[in-house]
């Protein structure tokens, strides 16, 4: 099969309206009548991302075979359509292991920005007939190394972030030894996983059994592997690279104090990549220095990391998470809520009202989806 890659390419890394902003002499500012779209100083593609895209277009180049995606190579529509589009082949997770088996040596098989789980890792090495391309991100296998290291100790090792997301899946599958694994969501289930472990420290029973508690709807959105083999005072955390920093700040100091309290300390690792935090803190400083009436956050609705940015804006201002321009019309938006996971429809836009708007993307929106709403704007503003 022939791959069309030069197309691809400049599908997904340029776009006229992105390239015009950036270059603005008034500093990433676009004048839609009498409204200013803005942009931050860092947004779209981080560099795992564009590593990933990179690896996946020279395998394109360099094969006539069939390309395997195994798992979305990032988490935006956009990029996965355009890429099955192209020839690349994305099975479901189920099929994975048999099409492994049955690759053959002119296949490519991929392995995805966030990285598969280790038994898939030591399938490819031991019955894979195709080349394989890794797109791991080095942040995540940064991650890999830390809790390698500390479940050889034994050591209760807390994974902040989503226990469906697939970086945590690959992260907890090389956390899990003999040693306790505790996957928690967010800041305010540590509150419920402190409790528990002080009640481990004083010799209580605990209640999260490794039988019940794997099923974190019932836990408070906290997953533990593991359980009987807690322990307060050998602590290690480990956050998904793209969390909100502010929020592993707090939690790490909720687990300090546990393991002081247990006789322990704790051990952590800075595991935020750099692109989320640039990112994160871009976005803050123009909703800070600019105050917008209305920030759009644009990415897949699947984005930890987009997620997260919409997460810190929308305290501070009316913020909206979309994935692209087909949620914007004159009558109506659909945007989503990734707190309950729902898309909601917003009936009563007025755009006409909207004189400062700030445009933010995540790490792994491309330069078109961000393009497209910036022309989608200037059909709907006023000018
Ligand atoms: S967001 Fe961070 S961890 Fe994820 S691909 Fe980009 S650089 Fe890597």
């Amino acid at each position: 099969m022939a791959f069309n890659v030069s197309k691809l390419k400049s599908i997904l890394f340029t776009d006229t309206d992105v390239s015009l902003a950036v270059k603005s002499a008034h500093g990433k500012l676009l004048y839609i009548g009498n409204t200013t779209v803005m942009l931050p100083e860092v947004f779209g593609f981080c560099r795992g991302v564009t590593r990933a895209l990179a690896l996946a277009m020279e395998a394109m180049n360099s094969t006539s075979g069939k390309i395997i995606l195994l798992g979305e190579i990032i988490h935006n529509p956009f990029v996965n359509k355009r890429l099955m589009e192209a020839g690349v082949t994305i099975p479901d997770e189920a099929d994975f292991k048999e099409i492994i088996r049955n690759s053959s040596n002119t296949d490519t098989i991929i392995i995805p920005a966030f990285g598969i789980e280790k038994n898939l890792e030591e399938q490819l090495q031991t019955h894979c007939k195709a080349r394989v391309v890794d797109a791991t991100c080095e942040d995540v296998k940064r991650i890999w190394t830390f809790v390698s290291s500390e479940k050889d100790l034994g050591r209760t090792i807390v994974l902040f972030g989503k226990p469906s997301h697939s970086e945590i899946k690959a992260t907890l599958s090389r956390s899990l030894g003999h040693n306790c694994v505790i996957i928690i969501p967010k800041v305010a289930s540590a509150e419920k996983l402190s409790r528990e472990l002080t009640e481990t420290a004083s010799n209580k029973s605990v209640s999260l059994h490794p039988s019940k508690s794997t099923d974190p709807e019932k836990n408070g959105g906290i997953a533990v592997f593991n359980g009987h083999l807690m322990n307060p005072a050998a602590l290690s955390l480990a956050s998904q690279t793209t969390m909100l920093h502010s929020e592993t700040l707090e939690l790490t100091e909720i687990l300090t104090d546990l393991s002081l309290a247990a006789g322990g300390t704790l051990h952590s690792c800075s595991t935020i990549c750099r692109a989320t935090q640039q990112r994160q803190d871009a976005a803050l400083e123009l909703c800070r220095e600019n105050s917008p009436d209305l920030v759009i956050v644009i990415g897949g609705y699947d984005s930890s990391n987009t997620a997260n940015l919409f997460r810190i804006v929308r305290s501070l201002q009316k913020s909206i998470f979309i994935e692209g321009a087909h949620c914007l019309s004159e009558s109506h938006l659909s945007h989503h809520d990734p707190d309950s996971n729902e898309t909601l429809i917003d009936e009563e836009m007025n755009w006409s009202e909207f004189k400062r708007i700030a445009l933010l993307a995540g790490a792994s929106c491309p330069s078109a989806v961000i393009g497209e709403v910036i022309r989608r704007l200037r059909q709907l503003l006023p000018h």
